[in-house]
Protein backbone atom coordinates (compact mmCIF):
# COMPACT_ATOMS: atom_id res chain seq x y z
CA UNK A 1 0.00 0.00 0.00
CA UNK A 2 1.34 3.88 -0.82
CA UNK A 3 0.54 6.69 0.70
CA UNK A 4 -0.46 8.84 -1.90
CA UNK A 5 -1.50 12.71 -1.92
CA UNK A 6 -3.86 13.55 -4.85
CA UNK A 7 -4.28 17.34 -5.79
CA UNK A 8 -6.99 17.83 -8.33
CA UNK A 9 -10.05 15.86 -7.92
CA UNK A 10 -11.74 17.10 -11.10
CA UNK A 11 -13.48 15.19 -14.29
CA UNK A 12 -9.96 13.52 -14.95
CA UNK A 13 -8.53 13.28 -11.33
CA UNK A 14 -11.29 12.07 -9.03
CA UNK A 15 -11.78 9.16 -11.02
CA UNK A 16 -7.89 8.56 -11.13
CA UNK A 17 -7.67 8.52 -7.66
CA UNK A 18 -10.86 6.29 -7.05
CA UNK A 19 -8.86 3.68 -8.98
CA UNK A 20 -6.36 4.22 -6.46
CA UNK A 21 -8.02 3.89 -3.79
CA UNK A 22 -9.91 0.54 -4.91
CA UNK A 23 -6.56 -0.88 -5.75
CA UNK A 24 -6.02 -0.45 -2.20
CA UNK A 25 -3.53 2.24 -1.63
CA UNK A 26 -4.00 5.13 0.64
CA UNK A 27 -5.59 7.89 -1.01
CA UNK A 28 -5.44 11.59 0.61
CA UNK A 29 -7.17 14.28 -1.85
CA UNK A 30 -6.98 17.69 -2.25
CA UNK A 31 -9.32 20.16 -4.61
CA UNK A 32 -10.73 23.84 -3.89
CA UNK A 33 -14.39 22.18 -4.56
CA UNK A 34 -15.92 20.42 -1.57
CA UNK A 35 -17.63 18.52 -3.97
CA UNK A 36 -15.00 16.82 -5.06
CA UNK A 37 -13.89 16.14 -1.68
CA UNK A 38 -16.75 14.21 -0.65
CA UNK A 39 -16.73 12.60 -3.92
CA UNK A 40 -13.57 10.88 -2.88
CA UNK A 41 -14.25 9.86 0.65
CA UNK A 42 -17.69 8.26 -0.49
CA UNK A 43 -14.99 6.22 -2.63
CA UNK A 44 -12.84 5.25 0.16
CA UNK A 45 -10.51 8.23 0.01
CA UNK A 46 -9.53 10.74 2.50
CA UNK A 47 -9.08 14.38 2.78
CA UNK A 48 -7.17 16.50 4.76
CA UNK A 49 -7.62 20.12 5.71
CA UNK A 50 -3.28 20.70 5.47
CA UNK A 51 -1.81 19.27 2.69
CA UNK A 52 1.75 20.15 3.88
CA UNK A 53 0.87 18.41 7.00
CA UNK A 54 -0.34 14.98 4.73
CA UNK A 55 2.83 15.21 2.26
CA UNK A 56 5.26 14.69 5.08
CA UNK A 57 3.47 11.11 5.63
CA UNK A 58 2.78 10.81 2.30
CA UNK A 59 5.32 8.39 -0.70
CA UNK A 60 3.57 9.78 -3.74
CA UNK A 61 2.22 12.91 -4.89
CA UNK A 62 0.07 12.98 -7.86
CA UNK A 63 -1.16 16.23 -9.60
CA UNK A 64 -4.29 16.83 -11.87
CA UNK A 65 -4.55 20.66 -12.45
CA UNK A 66 -5.64 22.92 -15.32
CA UNK A 67 -2.31 24.19 -16.42
CA UNK A 68 1.21 25.20 -16.34
CA UNK A 69 0.02 28.35 -14.35
CA UNK A 70 -2.13 25.93 -12.03
CA UNK A 71 1.05 23.55 -11.25
CA UNK A 72 3.63 26.12 -10.76
CA UNK A 73 1.53 27.67 -8.03
CA UNK A 74 1.11 24.22 -6.04
CA UNK A 75 4.67 23.01 -6.70
CA UNK A 76 6.82 26.06 -6.59
CA UNK A 77 6.81 28.95 -3.17
CA UNK A 78 7.52 28.83 0.03
CA UNK A 79 3.84 27.41 0.55
CA UNK A 80 4.50 24.62 -2.48
CA UNK A 81 4.70 21.20 -2.45
CA UNK A 82 8.50 20.94 -3.01
CA UNK A 83 9.76 23.19 -0.55
CA UNK A 84 7.22 21.20 2.19
CA UNK A 85 7.87 17.44 1.10
CA UNK A 86 10.20 15.13 2.72
CA UNK A 87 13.38 13.68 0.79
CA UNK A 88 12.27 10.49 -1.19
CA UNK A 89 8.83 12.07 -2.06
CA UNK A 90 8.20 11.38 -5.58
CA UNK A 91 6.44 14.19 -7.37
CA UNK A 92 4.15 12.74 -10.30
CA UNK A 93 2.25 15.62 -12.52
CA UNK A 94 -0.03 14.34 -14.79
CA UNK A 95 -1.66 17.73 -16.01
CA UNK A 96 -1.78 18.77 -19.45
CA UNK A 97 0.92 21.80 -19.67
CA UNK A 98 3.31 23.56 -21.67
CA UNK A 99 6.40 21.89 -21.85
CA UNK A 100 8.97 24.84 -20.38
CA UNK A 101 6.81 24.67 -16.92
CA UNK A 102 7.15 21.10 -17.09
CA UNK A 103 10.88 20.96 -17.19
CA UNK A 104 11.42 24.35 -15.02
CA UNK A 105 9.32 22.57 -11.85
CA UNK A 106 11.16 19.39 -12.38
CA UNK A 107 14.00 21.43 -12.24
CA UNK A 108 13.66 22.50 -9.14
CA UNK A 109 12.56 19.18 -7.76
CA UNK A 110 15.70 18.06 -8.71
CA UNK A 111 17.54 21.00 -6.85
CA UNK A 112 16.14 20.20 -4.05
CA UNK A 113 16.98 16.34 -3.95
CA UNK A 114 13.00 15.00 -5.15
CA UNK A 115 12.66 12.74 -8.08
CA UNK A 116 9.85 13.97 -10.67
CA UNK A 117 7.66 12.31 -13.50
CA UNK A 118 5.52 14.82 -15.97
CA UNK A 119 3.32 11.60 -16.56
CA UNK A 120 0.36 13.52 -19.02
CA UNK A 121 -2.89 11.35 -20.58
CA UNK A 122 -5.25 10.20 -23.17
CA UNK A 123 -8.21 8.51 -23.13
CA UNK A 124 -10.57 11.49 -21.66
CA UNK A 125 -12.58 10.92 -18.54
CA UNK A 126 -13.81 7.14 -20.27
CA UNK A 127 -10.49 6.35 -20.04
CA UNK A 128 -9.87 7.70 -16.56
CA UNK A 129 -12.80 5.89 -15.42
CA UNK A 130 -12.07 2.82 -16.54
CA UNK A 131 -8.14 2.79 -15.76
CA UNK A 132 -7.34 2.44 -19.50
CA UNK A 133 -5.44 5.64 -19.94
CA UNK A 134 -2.40 6.11 -21.72
CA UNK A 135 0.87 7.60 -19.48
CA UNK A 136 3.33 9.60 -21.77
CA UNK A 137 5.87 10.20 -19.05
CA UNK A 138 9.03 12.32 -18.74
CA UNK A 139 11.67 11.93 -16.11
CA UNK A 140 14.52 9.87 -15.30
CA UNK A 141 14.50 5.66 -15.17
CA UNK A 142 14.94 5.16 -11.66
CA UNK A 143 11.81 7.47 -10.85
CA UNK A 144 9.58 6.14 -14.15
CA UNK A 145 10.38 2.49 -12.47
CA UNK A 146 9.17 4.00 -8.70
CA UNK A 147 6.18 5.32 -10.35
CA UNK A 148 4.57 3.21 -12.67
CA UNK A 149 3.15 1.08 -10.11
CA UNK A 150 1.01 3.57 -9.52
CA UNK A 151 0.54 4.80 -12.93
CA UNK A 152 0.20 0.85 -14.33
CA UNK A 153 -3.81 1.29 -11.57
CA UNK A 154 -4.69 4.02 -13.56
CA UNK A 155 -3.48 2.92 -17.11
CA UNK A 156 -3.94 0.42 -19.82
CA UNK A 157 -0.64 1.46 -21.31
CA UNK A 158 2.43 3.64 -19.58
CA UNK A 159 5.43 4.73 -21.42
CA UNK A 160 8.57 6.03 -20.97
CA UNK A 161 9.51 8.87 -23.22
CA UNK A 162 12.72 9.69 -21.79
CA UNK A 163 13.98 13.25 -20.35
CA UNK A 164 11.89 15.36 -18.25
CA UNK A 165 9.41 17.17 -20.04
CA UNK A 166 9.03 15.42 -22.83
CA UNK A 167 5.75 13.57 -21.82
CA UNK A 168 4.75 16.49 -22.68
CA UNK A 169 6.21 17.20 -25.69
CA UNK A 170 4.40 13.47 -27.00
CA UNK A 171 0.78 15.07 -25.59
CA UNK A 172 0.77 17.87 -27.53
CA UNK A 173 2.37 16.83 -30.77
CA UNK A 174 0.39 13.87 -30.99
CA UNK A 175 -2.79 15.90 -29.87
CA UNK A 176 -1.84 18.46 -32.74
CA UNK A 177 -1.51 15.51 -35.09
CA UNK A 178 -5.30 14.10 -34.05
CA UNK A 179 -6.62 18.13 -34.61
CA UNK A 180 -5.03 17.69 -38.02
CA UNK A 181 -6.52 14.39 -38.85
CA UNK A 182 -9.58 15.08 -37.77
CA UNK A 183 -10.17 18.18 -39.40
CA UNK A 184 -9.00 16.03 -42.76
CA UNK A 185 -11.70 13.62 -41.89
CA UNK A 186 -14.32 15.93 -41.36
CA UNK A 187 -13.73 17.72 -44.74
CA UNK A 188 -13.27 14.54 -47.02
CA UNK A 189 -16.66 12.88 -45.47
CA UNK A 190 -18.34 16.71 -46.29
CA UNK A 191 -17.19 16.83 -49.42
CA UNK A 192 -17.61 13.19 -50.29
CA UNK A 193 -20.83 13.97 -49.16
CA UNK A 194 -21.39 16.96 -51.14
CA UNK A 195 -20.68 15.07 -54.19
CA UNK A 196 -23.44 11.90 -53.20
CA UNK A 197 -21.75 9.68 -51.86
CA UNK A 198 -22.95 8.83 -48.70
CA UNK A 199 -20.86 8.94 -45.34
CA UNK A 200 -21.46 4.65 -44.15
CA UNK A 201 -20.01 4.00 -48.06
CA UNK A 202 -17.29 6.57 -48.13
CA UNK A 203 -16.86 4.71 -44.58
CA UNK A 204 -16.67 1.48 -45.95
CA UNK A 205 -14.03 2.24 -48.86
CA UNK A 206 -11.38 5.03 -47.19
CA UNK A 207 -11.94 3.10 -43.63
CA UNK A 208 -9.96 0.13 -45.47
CA UNK A 209 -8.06 1.97 -48.18
CA UNK A 210 -5.11 4.74 -47.15
CA UNK A 211 -6.83 7.58 -45.95
CA UNK A 212 -7.50 5.77 -42.52
CA UNK A 213 -6.90 7.06 -39.23
CA UNK A 214 -7.72 6.79 -35.75
CA UNK A 215 -10.22 10.02 -36.40
CA UNK A 216 -12.10 7.64 -38.69
CA UNK A 217 -12.48 4.15 -37.48
CA UNK A 218 -12.45 5.45 -33.68
CA UNK A 219 -14.04 8.52 -33.20
CA UNK A 220 -15.92 9.17 -36.55
CA UNK A 221 -17.01 12.40 -37.19
CA UNK A 222 -20.43 11.62 -38.75
CA UNK A 223 -23.42 9.69 -37.31
CA UNK A 224 -23.29 6.04 -38.15
CA UNK A 225 -20.65 4.25 -39.24
CA UNK A 226 -18.94 3.96 -35.54
CA UNK A 227 -21.91 3.48 -33.02
CA UNK A 228 -19.45 4.92 -30.30
CA UNK A 229 -18.82 8.05 -31.39
CA UNK A 230 -19.89 11.21 -30.24
CA UNK A 231 -21.16 12.18 -33.55
CA UNK A 232 -23.83 9.91 -32.52
CA UNK A 233 -24.94 11.73 -29.07
CA UNK A 234 -24.81 15.04 -30.47
CA UNK A 235 -20.85 15.44 -30.57
CA UNK A 236 -21.51 15.38 -26.06
CA UNK A 237 -18.13 15.05 -25.25
CA UNK A 238 -15.95 12.62 -25.00
CA UNK A 239 -12.80 14.88 -25.39
CA UNK A 240 -14.17 18.70 -26.00
CA UNK A 241 -12.77 21.30 -28.39
CA UNK A 242 -12.19 23.50 -26.07
CA UNK A 243 -9.63 20.99 -24.47
CA UNK A 244 -8.19 20.31 -28.13
CA UNK A 245 -8.01 24.31 -28.52
CA UNK A 246 -5.88 24.53 -25.08
CA UNK A 247 -4.01 21.63 -26.51
CA UNK A 248 -3.26 23.50 -30.25
CA UNK A 249 -2.04 26.36 -27.88
CA UNK A 250 -0.08 24.58 -26.51
CA UNK A 251 1.78 23.34 -29.45
CA UNK A 252 1.85 26.48 -31.22
CA UNK A 253 3.66 27.89 -27.87
CA UNK A 254 6.29 25.32 -28.40
CA UNK A 255 6.57 25.99 -32.39
CA UNK A 256 7.44 29.56 -31.44
CA UNK A 257 9.80 29.01 -28.74
CA UNK A 258 11.75 26.22 -30.93
CA UNK A 259 11.26 28.20 -34.17
CA UNK A 260 9.72 25.75 -36.00
CA UNK A 261 6.89 25.62 -38.60
CA UNK A 262 3.60 23.68 -38.43
CA UNK A 263 1.53 25.61 -40.69
CA UNK A 264 -1.51 22.36 -40.33
CA UNK A 265 -1.30 22.75 -36.77
CA UNK A 266 -1.76 26.56 -36.83
CA UNK A 267 -4.34 26.68 -39.04
CA UNK A 268 -5.78 23.58 -36.99
CA UNK A 269 -5.68 26.33 -34.19
CA UNK A 270 -7.78 28.51 -36.09
CA UNK A 271 -9.97 26.74 -36.97
CA UNK A 272 -10.79 25.51 -33.20
CA UNK A 273 -10.42 29.21 -32.43
CA UNK A 274 -13.73 29.88 -34.68
CA UNK A 275 -15.65 26.86 -32.39
CA UNK A 276 -14.56 28.73 -29.33
CA UNK A 277 -15.95 32.40 -30.65
CA UNK A 278 -18.85 30.64 -32.09
CA UNK A 279 -19.72 29.18 -28.44
CA UNK A 280 -19.58 25.53 -29.81
CA UNK A 281 -16.30 24.79 -27.25
CA UNK A 282 -18.41 22.61 -25.28
CA UNK A 283 -19.14 19.97 -28.31
CA UNK A 284 -16.70 17.64 -28.85
CA UNK A 285 -14.04 18.12 -31.09
CA UNK A 286 -15.08 15.80 -33.84
CA UNK A 287 -18.08 18.40 -34.16
CA UNK A 288 -15.75 20.63 -36.04
CA UNK A 289 -17.58 18.97 -38.81
CA UNK A 290 -20.50 20.99 -38.32
CA UNK A 291 -18.14 23.99 -38.50
CA UNK A 292 -16.51 22.72 -41.99
CA UNK A 293 -19.92 21.64 -43.36
CA UNK A 294 -21.48 25.36 -42.62
CA UNK A 295 -23.93 23.87 -40.11
CA UNK A 296 -22.39 26.81 -37.96
CA UNK A 297 -21.44 30.01 -38.17
P1 LIG B 1 -10.98 19.96 -14.34
O1 LIG B 1 -11.07 21.42 -14.51
O2 LIG B 1 -12.22 19.12 -14.35
O3 LIG B 1 -10.20 19.61 -12.97
C1 LIG B 1 -9.15 20.35 -12.43
C2 LIG B 1 -9.32 20.36 -10.92
O4 LIG B 1 -8.20 21.01 -10.32
C3 LIG B 1 -10.58 21.12 -10.48
O5 LIG B 1 -11.39 20.27 -9.68
C4 LIG B 1 -10.02 22.30 -9.69
O6 LIG B 1 -10.83 22.69 -8.60
C5 LIG B 1 -8.70 21.73 -9.21
N1 LIG B 1 -7.71 22.74 -8.82
C6 LIG B 1 -7.34 23.86 -9.50
N2 LIG B 1 -6.39 24.53 -8.80
C7 LIG B 1 -6.18 23.81 -7.65
C8 LIG B 1 -5.32 23.99 -6.52
N3 LIG B 1 -4.51 25.05 -6.43
N4 LIG B 1 -5.35 23.07 -5.54
C9 LIG B 1 -6.18 22.00 -5.62
N5 LIG B 1 -7.01 21.77 -6.67
C10 LIG B 1 -7.00 22.68 -7.67
O7 LIG B 1 -9.96 19.46 -15.47
P2 LIG B 1 -9.78 17.96 -16.03
O8 LIG B 1 -10.70 17.75 -17.18
O9 LIG B 1 -9.79 17.00 -14.88
O10 LIG B 1 -8.31 18.06 -16.64
C11 LIG B 1 -7.15 18.06 -15.82
C12 LIG B 1 -5.93 18.02 -16.73
O11 LIG B 1 -5.98 16.85 -17.55
C13 LIG B 1 -5.85 19.22 -17.69
O12 LIG B 1 -4.51 19.62 -17.78
C14 LIG B 1 -6.38 18.67 -19.00
O13 LIG B 1 -5.85 19.35 -20.13
C15 LIG B 1 -5.88 17.24 -18.93
N6 LIG B 1 -6.67 16.27 -19.72
C16 LIG B 1 -8.05 16.29 -19.68
C17 LIG B 1 -8.77 15.37 -20.43
C18 LIG B 1 -10.28 15.37 -20.41
O14 LIG B 1 -10.89 14.68 -21.26
N7 LIG B 1 -10.94 16.05 -19.46
C19 LIG B 1 -8.09 14.43 -21.23
C20 LIG B 1 -6.70 14.40 -21.22
C21 LIG B 1 -6.00 15.35 -20.46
Amino acid sequence: MTKVSFIGLGNMGLPMAKNLVRAGHDVTGFDLVEGQLTELVKSGGKVSENLNDTLKNSEVVITMLPSGKHVKSVYLGEEGIIKNSPAGLLLIDSSTIDVESAREVEEVANKSNLKMLDAPVSGGVTGAEAGTLTFMVGGDEEAFEKGKELLDIMGGNVIHAGQAGNGQVAKICNNMLLAISMIGTSEAFNLAERLGLDSQTFYDISSTASGQCWSMTSYCPVPGPVPTSPANNNYKPGFSSALMLKDLRLSQEASKITNTETPLGAHSTEVYEKMEKGGYDNLDFSGVIKLISGELK
